[in-house]
């Protein structure tokens, strides 16, 4: 055999790369020094914040700061806030900034980003430095692509973590802050900061610190409306409303009864407040985004333009504001102790958000079923789909409830492609049936003489007037507990929240005189809601839904949102990215596949569901014969009826706080 040219390259290259000198391994590159981390001392203050946004075509607001130095320091850090209380995940809109420019004591210096905290900026001092001046644009998003639009013609919603910096090695407590505000000419505005002065369109703020500042953000527009909600002279709270037309405004006599009913009921429950007036910032707006975000003395709340004069039609909101409001005390006031951090850039952990968040869930709703919001039917309808969703989600057989609270910085509230396999944020729904199940528990343990109620005015109702945030551990919600019905409820909690527990927490409906049900009778109130959204629920039946209960209305949608894993859909292959386009031969709409499902129930024939993937046509015959099966909690007779006692109002006296 003779030796080909091109074998004898390869020999010639095997022996080359066997004879290489290798380089050593490679290390990794030291790490920069760390951003100096906060400490509770004083600062050599006050920050003089200017902000403006008068300009409504571009929404790019116009930040200026005057940022004393401390005395001796080379350099200073500057931290854009990253951690925003209420949350849950490093959600700062840094990409949102342009134009920063830093000068010390009048001369133009150039700042530098650190090289691993992208919310960080150096900025050199020269010796005797004394002032840092920083300019800044944060561009409000214009399209809803660039994040939640905060910007209209007519009103704006202002959080001030979005336009402000501050120095590292504080705590923010520690940072006293002047802030002053340019709006638009003839803009009204409320927050829960108090007013200085007012020239004109140019508001001066009281020194507050920059903790208070970004807990207390501000709404502005033409067209607004303060409604005194106050259930007592000493306890101050009003309802700022703000909208697009004027008209979205009006309210009923009787929607105006039951927002201050909601302050009265909320008054009896807690048994104290922790602000000096509270104040519902609420937007009406197909414009502005919806928003439901807590504050100590306010709420950023945003419904849609007719949320109040299509009340009906809006279902899904009804708790938002006994939601946010019960955050001031649970969650603001009340605070796990490791979510509570010194500033706005130290990383928060989320493990006891089913107390945070699923405790609020749970009073949002009765609080809203005490005050008329909703009526006590809808409430238990709300109990019961969410029961419902969890009964048909096989991820509770893998994820503890307490792992979901991770989801937020997990996906960064992105939706998940498999809701009911991934589990994301039960916290809510579910902490709010375990707060049920602990309710009714206390109820059956002292024989209807204490209640959840009792908990709460020991947990949170303590300290009233002040609004230092108080933290709490696991272990002081147990001996509340215990101290309100002795019981093992250590063990209680640890089995629902901590451990796998793939059974629905339904014991609360037991204990309350009811059962969870699966009929074919439409449930109105939420039907007329998710008719308007354009979503659709057949998680319960065939397993699939479509639309969204959520942000943008799409009444004709027809893209599948989620499929629930192990459910017919699932099983025959839908996947949540397709579209339905018929039902036995007819254009799909709601009410054909609904008639469909029924008709399959009596005639046993299969459904047949074409769908499109892509470029391709799908017809899957569905064999499911069970009818629609809307979940519904179905009263128990003879059985102690304590989910109606729940949910009716309250008999206590309002206390005098
Ligand atoms: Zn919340």
């Amino acid at each position: 055999m003779t030796l080909r040219p091109s074998l004898v390259f390869f020999f010639v290259a095997f022996s080359s790369i066997a004879a290489a000198q290798n380089p050593p391994q490679p290390q990794p590159a030291p790490m920069p020094p760390p951003i100096p981390a906060p400490v509770d001392k004083p600062y050599a203050g006050p920050i003089q914040l200017s902000v403006d946004v008068t300009n409504l075509t571009d929404r790019i607001w116009k930040v200026h700061e005057e940022i004393p130095a401390e005395p001796g320091a080379k350099e200073m850090v500057l931290l854009y806030p990253e951690w925003i209380p209420g949350d849950h995940e490093p959600a700062g809109p840094i990409y949102a900034l342009a134009g920063i420019v830093t000068a010390v004591d009048g001369n133009r210096v150039q700042w530098a980003r650190d090289r691993i905290n992208m919310f960080a900026f150096h900025v050199p001092l020269a010796a005797g430095a004394k002032t840092v001046s920083l300019d800044f644009d944060y561009l409000s998003p214009i399209k809803p692509s660039a994040g939640r639009i905060e910007v209209s013609d007519a009103l704006a919603d202002l959080a001030w973590n979005e336009v402000v910096m501050y120095p590292a090695g504080y705590f923010s407590r520690d940072i006293p802050i002047d802030a002053a505000l340019k709006l638009p000419s003839g803009w009204k505005y409320a927050t829960a900061l108090e007013t200085a002065s007012k020239d004109r369109d140019t508001i001066r703020f009281e020194q507050t610190t920059l903790n208070t500042l970004v807990d207390s953000p501000l709404y502005a527009g033409l067209y607004s409306d303060r409604i005194d909600l106050s259930p007592t002279p000493t306890d101050k709270v009003y309802l700022d409303l703000f909208a697009d037309k004027t008209e979205d405004l009006k309210m009923t006599p009787d929607l105006l009864q039951a927002h201050k009913n909601l302050a009265v009921e909320a008054d009896k429950l807690y048994g104290s407040h922790h602000y000096k007036h509270y104040d519902f910032l609420l937007l009406l707006s197909d414009k502005v985004g919806g928003i439901g975000l807590e504050h100590h003395q306010s709420s950023e709340d945003g419904v849609d333009a007719d949320g109040f004069t299509d009340w009906a039609s809006a279902g899904m909101d009804h708790d938002l504001l006994g939601h946010e409001y019960t955050h001031s005390w649970n969650g603001k006031f009340r605070r796990p102790a490791d979510l509570w951090t010194p500033n706005f850039n130290v990383p928060m952990r989320d493990d006891l958000l089913w107390v945070y968040e699923g405790m609020t869930e749970y009073w949002g709703n009765v609080l809203s079923a005490r005050s008329g919001l909703r009526t006590a039917e809808e409430t238990r309808d709300f109990f019961a789909w969410a029961a419902a969703d969890f009964a048909a989600s096989p991820g509770r057989n893998w994820r503890p409830l307490v792992d979901t609270t991770n989801q937020p910085i997990v996906s960064q509230r992105a939706p998940v492609s498999w809701v009911s396999y991934q589990r994301a944020e039960d916290y809510y729904y579910e902490g709010m049936l375990i707060w049920l199940d602990a309710d009714t528990k206390i109820r059956e343990l002292t024989n209807g003489e204490k209640s959840l109620d009792d908990f709460c005015k020991k947990f949170l109702g303590v300290y009233n007037g002040s609004f230092i945030t108080d933290p709490f551990t696991l272990d002081d919600v147990v001996n509340d507990l215990n101290s309100v019905a002795p019981y093992d409820w250590r063990k209680f909690l640890e089995d629902r929240a901590y451990n796998l527990h793939p059974e629905v927490p339904t014991d609360g409906f037991t204990r309350g005189g009811y059962k969870l049900v699966y009929t074919d009778k439409p449930r109105e109130w939420f039907d007329k809601t998710a008719a308007k959204r354009g979503f659709t629920d057949f998680s319960t039946s065939l397993g699939f839904s479509i639309g969204s209960l959520y942000g943008p209305r799409a009444p004709e949608s027809r893209i599948i949102a989620d499929v629930w894993w192990g459910s017919p859909a699932f099983n025959a292959g839908v996947t949540p990215d397709m579209e339905i386009v018929s039902v036995n031969g007819i254009a799909y709409t709601a009410k054909v596949l609904t008639d469909a499902i029924l008709a399959a129930e009596k005639d046993h024939q299969p459904i047949q569901i074409q769908f499109r993937r892509d470029d391709r046509f799908i017809t899957i015959p569905f064999a499911y014969y069970d009818g629609l099966r809307y979940p519904s909690l179905e009263r128990v007779e003879g059985a102690p009826d304590r989910l109606d006692e729940i949910l009716a109002p309250s008999k206590s006296p309002l206390p005098a706080t």
